[in-house]
């Protein structure tokens, strides 16, 4: 398979060149025709000499992802896209309107392997990490095909960021470089279930996105019924990363706590979690677990959600209780894929 291109960071596209003997500014050029205009393909790159666009076809081919699905909330708005790679896997992207304009959630892997209870991404376990071009593909695509501006990006889809390092750093490189689409890295988020090495390591990246930790539960005992990785990593630590992550990069944490009925919603919950975050400069997310059919967990009502959001701020923790997006399109990580692959099977 010839290069993928649009995975080449602007450094590494100027060593490219520059080993075929080419001028290293082609490589801001052809960068900007990639990722800014989204150029289809290397005839359209008209400021190129043709000899030089002749030389990229043969070695470099420019992805693009396919799109094959399109569901529409009629709840909220909210988009979910499934598109298809080069080697036939789905993956699924959403795109969510706020008042502060549109956020798009994008996928790092196809499936995960980090096994959380309730979530679907993670039912076939890991298949493969996405490609830079994938993640950025996924913007891309949903910003051409909507043709509405993509303020916002969330790496929350299927898969685990922390699991495909290297290709989440440059991508957010790339994603806010001024010669693509040029999103400010504060509005980027990166969501963990709190690899520690790893966020250790991307708190030293010198980066100004968010990090959303999955907290999910206030202790370890309750962490581990929901997520396998808790059995690796102590609550403890998961925490001192978080603290480290803020005091190298100045950013406030995000907690996401899926609220469960009858495992992780009781007052006494609530206030052991605010005991312990409390003194972190953070922000808590509360959102009702969006059930999965494979699993029996409910989300929890109304009236245990905001018991839990009162028991929160009472400890002075800053706390949003946010919508379910798109319940009527299988919002949830991983759970239209699924139900796709699953029709697509019978
Ligand atoms: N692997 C990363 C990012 C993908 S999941 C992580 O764990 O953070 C994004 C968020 O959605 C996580 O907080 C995850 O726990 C949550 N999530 C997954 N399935 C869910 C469901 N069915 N209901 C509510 N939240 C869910």
């Amino acid at each position: 398979m010839e290069k993928d291109i649009k995975s080449y960071t602007k450094k590494e596209l100027e060593a490219e060149l520059a080993a075929i003997g080419e001028k290293t500014f082609r490589a801001k050029q052809i960068y900007s025709w990639l990722h800014e205009k989204q150029a289809k393909s290397f005839e359209e790159m008209t400021n190129l000499p043709k000899g030089l666009r002749e030389k990229l076809a043969k070695e470099y081919q420019i992805l693009t992802l396919q799109p094959i699905k399109q569901l529409e909330s009629k709840l909220d708005g909210t988009k979910k896209y499934l598109f298809e790679l080069y080697d036939k896997n789905i993956i699924e992207s959403v795109c969510m309107k706020y008042h502060y304009g549109n956020s798009v959630c994008i996928s790092s892997q196809v499936g995960c392997r980090m096994g959380c209870r309730f979530c679907a991404s993670t039912i076939d376990g890991l298949e493969r990490s996405l490609a830079v071009s994938e993640m950025l593909g996924q913007v891309y695509q949903i910003q051409e095909l909507s043709k509405e501006r993509v303020g916002h990006v969330v790496v929350m889809g299927s898969g685990e960021p922390m699991d495909n390092y290297e290709n989440i750093v440059k991508f957010i490189h790339m994603l806010s470089d001024e010669d693509g689409l040029h999103i400010s890295q504060r509005n980027i988020t990166i969501s963990t279930s709190g690899l520690v090495p790893e966020i250790k390591r991307f708190a030293e990246e010198g980066l100004q996105v968010t990090l959303a930790l999955s907290l999910h539960a206030p202790n370890d005992t309750i962490r581990k019924t929901l997520m396998p990785i808790a059995n690796r990593y102590g609550i403890e630590e998961v925490l001192e990363a978080c603290q480290y992550f803020f005091k190298k990069t100045g950013r406030r944490i995000t907690f996401e706590y899926s609220l469960v009925q009858g495992v992780n919603d009781s007052e006494e919950a609530a206030e052991e979690l605010a005991k312990k975050i409390r003194h972190i400069n953070c922000h808590v997310n509360l959102i009702p677990v969006n059930p999965i059919k494979e699993r029996e967990f409910k989300e929890s009502q109304n009236k245990e959600i905001l018991q839990f959001k009162k028991k929160l701020e009472q400890y002075g923790v800053n706390v949003t209780v946010r919508r379910e997006m798109g319940r009527d399109i299988e919002g949830a990580c991983g759970q239209l894929r699924r139900s796709f692959m699953g029709k697509q099977k019978v």
